[in-house]
């Protein structure tokens, strides 16, 4: 059943699909953390649209709130029209923000993606500094529009698109496991912000005073990466005395999944400017930028599209994120998170493959290495992308579906919807463990 669809997809569909690759299965229904393939075979969906899928599949709550807008008379597209929905969709946000900000909010709705709230949060830093440049990460990820993909801290496509943005400069990201001095543990962080105010404060470094910096304050594509938060505190502290609006990407970490409602909220720090995608829209399409009243300086129609604001998505996400607030499901993902970092540091004591655990709430990511090669002079091993994908495989085979990311398309990714059970993120472990075993051998 599955190979019928999956022959008709290699000869019909794009060959930059991507997904379909590494995980060749037709999925035909999904509940929950459970998805059922042609030949019914079940898995854990644990890539969960890459962490869109906060409430996982067809969710009652999500799903009621759109037959409820079926069956009322609302309309389902407006361009940005104003509706009683859209009102209320924005009234539930703002009061998600920290007082401070929700008082002074500005909202722009954007094209479906997250690469399209991002394009705009720059396009409106740009024109409200007058500047060029923008300063972004090594390893971070922004989404695959021209300008996103060019604020993206890792090679892969970019390698072979001419002219991109050009004025990005990347900045050291905390990566701590694969220290970029060299020396990894706290001190990463600390250097990392040496250079980056040094680089700010030489005017021979070549970096112009820029218009933005954007930052993910866990890493996400680039490897399950958390950004210590006396780093992204210092980070705040440095852009504020230079005048530089800081814009967090929280594209995969808003709604929950870190621990908290927005990942930046561990840090303490009030951001200029939050892009949101993916649980944003409650499993729809929908993106947004939020940011401060001081930066609403474009012109009418500056910032236009057909699709902004999808109706369906708003009543969609309004539902989720009322109920992610009222279940407590960041508190939930930070307990759950703890315990499956734990289980994994546990197995990571009998597999030497697994050189790192880490991550925040259920945005874990545990590094493959390859423990016959010469280690790093942190005694790290190298990455080992090979058996990585090997595992995805195995896991397969098994019933659960991870997703491979990280700079070196070496670490495995945990993104289950913050409704899993502890039950089910044991089972999910033990399958893992398996997997690893078997791919090893
Ligand atoms: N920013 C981050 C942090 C992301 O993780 C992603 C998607 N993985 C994007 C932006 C781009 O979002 P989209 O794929 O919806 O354009």
């Amino acid at each position: 059943n599955n190979s019928r669809y999956l022959q008709s997809q290699q000869e019909r569909e794009s060959s930059a699909r991507s997904y379909p690759r590494r995980l060749p299965i037709v999925i035909s229904e999904a509940e929950g953390i459970y998805v059922r393939d042609m030949d019914g075979k079940v898995y854990y969906d644990c890539l969960a649209g890459a962490g869109t899928l906060a409430l996982g599949h067809n969710h009652p709550v999500v799903i009621g709130a759109m037959r409820e807008l079926f069956d009322s008379k609302a309309p389902l597209h407006t361009l940005d029209l104003t509706t009683p929905l859209k009102e209320a969709f924005v009234d539930e946000l703002f009061a998600s923000l920290p007082s401070s900000l929700a008082s002074r909010a500005r909202i722009q709705f954007c094209g479906p993606t997250g690469g399209d709230a991002v394009e705009a949060a720059i396009k409106l830093m740009k024109t409200a500094t007058g500047r060029r440049s923008v300063l972004s990460f090594h390893g971070g990820y922004h989404g695959s529009t021209h300008a996103a993909m060019s604020l993206s801290g890792t090679l892969g496509q970019k390698e072979r698109i001419a002219g991109l943005m050009p004025d990005v400069h990347f900045l050291p990201y905390p990566y701590a496991y694969r220290c970029p001095f060299g020396v990894g543990g706290s001190e990463t962080q600390e250097l990392s912000l040496r250079y980056i105010e040094n680089v700010l404060h030489d005017p021979e470094s070549g970096i112009v005073p820029p218009a933005a910096m954007i930052v993910e304050p866990v890493q996400g594509e680039g490897g399950s990466i958390p950004a210590p938060s006396a780093w992204l505190k210092e980070l705040r502290r440095i852009t504020r005395e230079r005048d530089i609006p800081l814009i967090v990407d929280e594209v995969q970490t808003g709604l929950g999944r870190t621990g908290k409602l927005f990942a930046y909220e561990h840090a303490g720090i009030e951001p200029d400017a939050i892009v949101l995608s993916k649980a944003i829209g409650g499993s729809l399409p929908l993106s947004v930028v939020v940011y401060h009243e001081r930066y609403d300086v474009w012109k009418p129609g500056a910032h236009i599209g057909t699709f902004r604001g999808n109706q369906l998505a708003m009543a969609a996400g309004l539902a989720a994120l009322r109920y992610i607030k009222e279940q407590d499901l960041p508190e939930r993902a930070r307990l759950l998170g703890d315990r499956l970092k734990e289980q994994l540091w546990m197995l990571a004591e009998h597999e030497r493959c697994i050189g790192d655990v880490r991550g925040l709430g259920l945005m874990i990511g545990v590094e493959i290495v390859d423990e016959h090669r010469e280690p790093d002079r942190l005694g790290h091993y190298p990455a080992a992308p090979a058996l990585a994908a090997r595992i995805q495989q195995e896991c397969l085979r098994r019933g659960l579906i991870l997703e491979v990311g990280g700079r070196h398309a070496a670490v495995m990714r945990f993104l289950p919807p913050l409704i899993v059970t502890e039950q089910e993120l044991d089972d999910i472990v033990f399958r893992f463990g398996e997997s690893v075993r078997a791919a090893r051998e």
